[in-house]
């Protein structure tokens, strides 16, 4: 039996889904207008576990997962215009590297991946819906939901009215009746994306993308809801005013599930306060991707989890010693003490310390569950001698440098080149990383 901790009950829950052939898990995805850093992994890991516990419980074919691709956007329209490009430049570029930087870390493809550009007309149909219910009203070509017309609205984050404007940073304009109201349709101006709608023609606001999406492909009502935490307001609070208004009560998710932050030092590790690490940066430095999942999977999902190097390099060493100790057992059965820990609200942390317990095929089988020792032993072995013969060289080309052999140091640099090994020479030494 699955338990879960649900945000909305505010309470751990038995995992019952509503029909076990067909489980419903919706997490929101990327808005994709750069490279994901290492906190936005956290949550397309988190959920891939989660994916694969479900699976193994239910069956392989009992779960339907969709995570959405957020492709229309204020950030990415201010994106194209810095690089003089159509929208569709920024959004193909970064999904494509999204995707890339997800599969290194094991994250498999979710079913289903909506975009929001390819789904306005869902969109437009549950706004239409929504004003004709008395839940929203257009203002000035835009569409506003209206917060007084819910008088559940809140549930999800239990904030008072004042914290919820304060929180939701909104923007007081004069077309709104209430500062709480939120945008669900927007005009766009001339050379600017859009659509036509019958109040003109504008683009969605990122609310409604997700409740119109969740309806469009997986139904009114959906056994897991999933994000990270600080979607819980206003996005997820909004997803559900929308969704409940628009289906005459009916629930949008029977659980809430959040992961916490990824911590860099004191602070939430995010763009807007210029202090990230991507996957692709680590990846680049010559760390698995593997090692990279082991890391964010060694805190319990809901807490904060510090960035460090000593971190990864714990992961590093915790791989390699689960490698030696599983060899080249195949086909084994999944341990109960790992199926358990997982089960209690997917404690990965005692789950991995129950493997590290176990040996052989059990041992992979068991780690799988989570995503990890997915290469032979022999292959990860191999992949570390690569590394450490490129730091060999590197040393070998500053020695050469030091005697001012530089022919030597560049002989280095380009053999290493034609292996596809780029070297960078900065100020704290040399770094390398694959072309
Ligand atoms: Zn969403």
């Amino acid at each position: 039996m699955i338990r879960l901790y649900d945000t909305l009950a505010r309470e751990k829950r038995p995992f019952v889904p509503l029909n076990p052939k067909r489980i419903t898990m919706y997490v929101c995805g990327p808005t994709v207008y750069g490279r994901a850093h290492i906190g936005n992994a956290r949550p397309a890991v988190v959920f891939d576990t989660l994916a694969r516990l479900i699976r193994h419980e239910f069956g392989e074919k009992s779960l339907i997962y969709a995570r959405n691709v957020t492709d229309v956007d204020d950030k990415i329209i201010a994106a194209a215009e810095e690089e003089g490009v159509k929208p569709a430049v920024i959004t193909e570029r970064y999904e494509r590297f999204y995707l890339e930087d997800m599969g290194a870390l094991g994250v498999a493809a979710p079913d289903i991946a909506p975009h929001a550009t390819r789904e306005i007309a869902p969109m437009i149909a549950m706004i239409e819906r929504l004003v004709g219910l008395g839940h929203a009203y257009e203002a000035e070509g835009h569409v506003l939901f209206s917060v007084a017309s819910d008088p559940d609205y809140g549930v999800l984050s239990r904030r008072d009215r004042e914290q919820m404007i304060a929180g939701a940073r909104v923007e007081v304009a004069p077309y709104k009746r209430d500062p709480a109201d939120f945008v669900l349709w927007k005009p766009s101006g001339e050379g600017v994306i859009g659509w036509d709608s019958r109040w003109g023609r504008g683009r969605p606001g990122w609310h409604i993308e997700c409740s119109a999406m969740i309806y469009e492909h997986l139904g009114e009502t959906i056994d897991i809801h999933g994000g990270g935490l600080d979607l819980i307001f206003p996005h997820h609070e909004n997803e559900i005013a929308q969704s409940r208004c628009a289906h005459a009560g009916a629930p949008l998710a029977r659980f809430w599930v959040h992961n916490g932050f990824v911590d860099m030092g004191a602070e939430k590790m995010s763009k807007s306060l210029g202090n990230i690490v991507t996957p692709a940066e680590l990846l680049a430095q010559g760390h698995r991707g593997e090692t990279l999942r082991l890391a964010l999977l060694s805190a319990h999902y809901r807490q904060p989890l510090p960035w460090t190097e000593t971190l990864v390099a714990q992961a590093k060493a915790t791989l390699d010693s689960l490698y030696r100790k599983a060899g080249d057992g195949e086909g084994g059965e999944v341990d109960e003490g790992v199926l358990d820990a997982l089960s209690d609200d997917l404690n990965t942390p005692l789950a991995l310390s129950r493997l590290s317990a176990l040996q052989g095929s059990a041992l992979r089988a068991s780690a799988q569950l989570l995503g990890l020792l997915q290469s032979s032993a022999e292959e990860w072995f191999q992949g570390d001698t690569d590394a450490s013969g490129v730091e060999v060289r590197i040393a070998e080309r500053a020695q050469a440098k030091k005697n001012r052999d530089f022919a030597a140091a560049d002989r280095i640099r380009e053999e290493l080149k034609a292996e596809g090994i780029i070297l960078e020479d900065g100020p704290g030494g040399t770094t390398w990383r694959r072309e």
